[in-house]
């Protein structure tokens, strides 16, 4: 089976870092695209590991240069998701997970039709904001930036295959597991299926030939 890309979107503060932290740890079959940004870096972010932390010069370099599949300004910075990534975790045999916005998905499920496109919602308004401000990585008029593009974002939810709530996060998990599990098994991802079919046709054709009626 052909490795894919599955993307995960939401409005910010809905749990989609979490959910895709939990699912790189439990399953060896996935790997991460690391995706540049020119926002700051928060307390506890590796720079190589959560993102490339770039200047603007240097994003707009790697822009000029073709580098990026998609990019996108998103609360008033840039993020973009490098090519070479993408490839470096699908050459690697394994599904290829982003974490990418609304606008960034659509670019990217363009050029990429083969891609997973999960939107995951909060339970409830009440929840998103607290999540968001839990999260103390925004100052009030940032949090505000936030709140108000999520309610753009949520507008994009038809266009996504799968539509996971997050409202218990083992749940979550669980279900975009199931996705997962789900698109591997699509017939048109399977390797060679028309080649398997005939030669289990032609082996069963064998054993029919080798059974004695009455026998
Ligand atoms: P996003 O990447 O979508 O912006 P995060 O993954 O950073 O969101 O989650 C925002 C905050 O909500 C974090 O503090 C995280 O620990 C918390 N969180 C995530 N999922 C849940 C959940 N199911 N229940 C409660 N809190 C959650
Ligand atoms: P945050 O600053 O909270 O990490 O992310 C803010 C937003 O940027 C989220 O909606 C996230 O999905 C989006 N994002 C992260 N990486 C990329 C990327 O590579 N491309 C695009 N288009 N959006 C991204």
């Amino acid at each position: 089976m052909k490795p894919f890309p599955i993307i995960l979107s939401a409005p910010s503060g809905a749990g989609k870092t979490t959910i895709a932290r939990r699912l790189l740890e439990q399953r060896p079959d996935l790997g991460y695209s690391v995706s540049c940004t020119t926002r700051a870096q928060r307390p506890g972010e590796v720079d190589g590991r959560d993102y490339h932390f770039l200047t603007r010069a240097s994003f707009e370099a790697e822009q000029a240069s073709g580098a990026f599949a998609e990019w996108a300004e998103v609360h008033g910075h840039y993020y973009g998701t490098l090519r070479r990534e993408v490839e470096r975790v699908l050459s690697s045999g394994r599904h290829c997970l982003m974490d990418i916005d609304v606008q960034g998905a659509r670019q990217f499920a363009a050029a990429f039709p083969e891609t997973v496109l999960v939107f995951v919602l909060p339970p409830s308004g009440e929840a998103l904001l607290q999540r968001l401000t839990g999260r103390g990585s925004e100052n009030t008029e940032r949090l505000l930036v936030r709140l108000r593009n999520a309610k753009a974002e949520l507008a994009d939810v038809a266009r996504y295959h799968y539509v996971v709530v997050n409202d218990e996060l083992e749940r979550a998990v669980e279900r975009v597991a199931s996705i997962i599990d789900a698109e591997a098994v699509r017939h048109a991802r399977i390797h060679a299926l028309d080649e398997q079919v005939a030669a289990l046709i032609a082996q069963l054709a064998r054993q029919i030939n080798g059974i004695q009626p009455g026998g």
